[in-house]
């Protein structure tokens, strides 16, 4: 219910982007369609000799721009709705960033708790064999999403090198880095916030110190490293068991042990523990969605009290809640922006696997604040042109950078 609702919200999102952008009947139709459903099932033999049918899906929404490109997530609860509605974003997400891409989602239903890293492997390497027919290179290019690691897009890698008997780094993104990985890109979607927020500041002629952010796992708790080395004070974190709160600022290494040794950020001694829904309505100056889709809407956003919604998660807010908060002056800034940075260091992945050549660290971080720059730019300039919030332009402007393209190729 709530993933057919993340899907129908999204697909009116677009619809009424084209419509404030004068976009025609035609092209509305083709954004809000899917062009490939791709769903299997494939057999993994478990370390006890019994053998499980795993379900995938890789869903590929628009490639007007270029190869499709997204994001691939393992959870027990994916839908195809989901997976529908996050490859719409990838698509619209590479357009507001300007990149050569379009937008594509895989899912894997499976509980990594549960499984042995050798189960793992073969999870992540089975997934491969039975997309195989419709990645590439040069057709779509996979990457890292929730609960998938440097680790697992290498094993996808060498399973695809080993079906093609021949070397093809840039088949995926967010490798290893000594299988061809890009320096940054496991803490890039956290660095592409960050500058986010210099700009936002800048701007503002004002610093936002404050931080909450919901989900401690790669974005999340990057995010917090990061800010923590900055000395800006992070009172609330929270992960899928709950969340832990100081007034003062939680001391994030501290909390990051703790999270090691038992598995959640509850029971933090340096901190109160409190629920999700408590950190949602901290008054704080920026809260940080960095978890999961459908956590704000007109069923709660009367109760945020944050001056800034950074949104790192994809979909955390809907279009009535996003409505809601622009009324009580709350800015928010968009996942199809916010968390850009994860799909910009990928293209530098990519283009560094298709020169053969490794880029410096602080060249790739050059490169991803210009990025993040000249997209918030070009989002700001979108909303100051429709008269629209940050929300609506980044739609306006994605959709716009699509038609572009469909346009220029007679689609
Ligand atoms: P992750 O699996 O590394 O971490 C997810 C975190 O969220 C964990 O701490 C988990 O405990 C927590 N969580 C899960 N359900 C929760 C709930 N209901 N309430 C509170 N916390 C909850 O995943 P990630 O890669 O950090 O991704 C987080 C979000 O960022 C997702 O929406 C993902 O689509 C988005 N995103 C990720 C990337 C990337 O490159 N990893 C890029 C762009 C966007």
């Amino acid at each position: 219910m709530i993933d057919g609702e993340f899907l129908s919200g999204t697909a009116q999102m677009i619809s009424g982007a084209c419509n404030m952008a004068g976009i025609c009947d035609r092209h509305r139709l083709l954004l809000t369609s899917i062009t490939r459903r791709l769903a299997v099932e494939y057999p993994v033999k478990m370390d006890d000799g019994t053998t499980v049918m795993i379900k995938g899906y890789r869903f590929q929404h628009c490639d007007a721009r270029g190869p499709y490109k997204g994001g691939i997530r393992i959870a027990v609860n994916i839908s195809e709705a989901e997976v529908a509605a996050l490859s719409m974003l990838m698509s619209l997400k590479s357009a507001v960033l300007g990149l050569p891409y379009g937008g594509a989602k895989g899912g894997i239903v499976a509980d990594k708790e549960k499984l042995s890293c050798a189960e793992l492997e073969q999870v992540c390497r089975g997934y491969i064999r039975a997309i195989f027919p419709v990645i590439g290179p040069d057709t779509d290019i996979p990457a890292p999403d929730m609960n998938v690691s440097p680790e697992a897009m290498g094993w996808m890698m060498d399973e695809y090198e080993r079906m093609t008997g021949r070397h093809v780094p840039q088949i995926v993104t967010g490798k290893p880095l000594v299988l061809g990985g890009s320096r940054g890109r496991v803490s890039a979607v956290a660095w592409g916030g960050v500058f986010l927020m210099e700009e936002i500041e800048r701007r503002a002629k004002n610093h936002f110190r404050s931080y909450a952010i919901q989900g401690f796992g790669n974005v999340g708790g990057n995010l917090a490293k990061i800010l923590a080395e900055r000395n800006k004070p992070i009172v609330a974190v929270s992960d899928s068991k709950g969340g832990t709160y100081n007034e003062n600022g939680l001391n994030i290494s501290a909390l990051a042990r703790h999270k090691e040794k038992t598995g959640t950020v509850v029971g933090f001694n340096g901190g109160k523990d409190i629920t999700n829904q408590d950190l949602l309505e901290l008054d704080v100056d920026v809260l940080v969605p960095a978890a999961r889709e459908n956590q704000i809407s007109e069923r709660n956003a009367d109760k945020i009290n944050a001056k800034i919604l950074l949104c790192l998660a994809n979909g955390p807010i809907n279009r009535q809640g996003s409505e809601l908060l622009g009324i009580r002056d709350i800015l928010v800034i968009p996942d199809i922006l916010a968390n850009g940075g994860g799909v910009v260091v990928s293209y530098l992945e990519w283009a560094q696997c298709r020169q053969g050549f490794a880029w410096r660290g602080s060249e790739v971080t050059q490169r991803l604040k210009d990025l993040m720059r000249f997209a918030y730019k070009n989002v700001s300039e979108t909303s100051r042109e429709y008269g629209k919030d940050l929300y609506n332009a980044a739609y306006i402007l994605g959709v716009k950078n699509i038609v572009a393209a469909m346009k220029a190729r007679s689609i």
